[in-house]
């Protein structure tokens, strides 16, 4: 099943990229292997998957420690100041970025390990309540801010958009999110690239392709539903 699904997501992201003249290259497609057991992960892993994503430091630095090969860790998760220790040279990429605070967290530790992270910025561009992320507007102050940090590089933004039954209500929330991107990166600002954008789910990837995406975080349409009561 995992085979047939991986080759549906990566069929679906190639004619995406068609259907508004994209390269495939240009979109990585984050398999989200959150609740799921290291043989489901490794599994993807001989099927070619590289990049896989986790929400929990637990989690991700248990999963960590188990595979062997050389894959690529996503932090998609929220992210609280007291755990940025455990995981900061591991990843290749934290998504979550939502205050100075956790920015300047990571910078201490990324500082003191002697390594560089690179992050994106989240935008709660819906603005529901219910989920973290950087109102619109707040958003550059806090790039050129962060942006001055040590050890630390913004590569981009990313996005959860609402839980939706037709994927074509959050074409504007994926198109409001590549808008302020293009207006990021117009500021010219030291230390800032606009490279990423991460948005799109199992429900709604295609349409954040055809706006812009250059990540798409996959996870039910790869490994099934999840169970969070085991
Ligand atoms: C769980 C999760 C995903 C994947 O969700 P699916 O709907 O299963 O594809 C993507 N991004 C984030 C931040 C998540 O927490």
């Amino acid at each position: 099943m995992l085979k047939e699904n991986l080759e549906r997501v990566h069929q679906a992201i190639d004619a995406a990229c068609k259907r508004v003249s994209r390269d495939s290259s240009e979109v990585t497609l984050i398999a989200v292997s959150k609740t799921k057991p290291l043989s489901d992960l490794e599994a993807a892993l001989d099927l070619g998957e590289l990049e896989f994503g986790e929400n929990k430091v637990q989690e991700l630095v248990d999963k960590y420690e188990h595979i062997k090969s050389p894959v690529h860790w996503h932090m998609i998760g929220h992210l609280q100041t007291n755990k940025v220790k455990y995981i900061v040279d591991k990843v290749t990429l934290i998504h979550s970025v939502d205050s100075y605070k956790l920015a300047a967290q990571i910078s201490k530790e990324a500082l003191k390990k002697q390594v560089d992270v690179d992050i994106l910025i989240e935008v709660n561009v819906a603005e529901e309540e219910s989920k973290f992320g950087l109102k619109t507007e707040e958003t550059l102050d806090l790039v050129r801010e962060i942006a001055k940090l040590p050890n630390i590089h913004i590569k981009g933004l990313m996005t959860i958009a609402p839980f939706v039954d037709d994927p074509e209500d959050n074409r504007m929330v994926f198109r409001s999110l590549k808008q302020l991107s293009v207006h990021i990166d117009s500021c010219q600002i030291d230390n800032v690239s606009m490279e990423i954008l991460s948005m799109g789910m199992t429900g709604d990837y295609t349409v954040a392709i055809e706006e812009g995406a250059t990540m798409v975080r996959v996870g039910t349409g790869i490994f099934g539903a999840r169970n969070y009561n085991v």
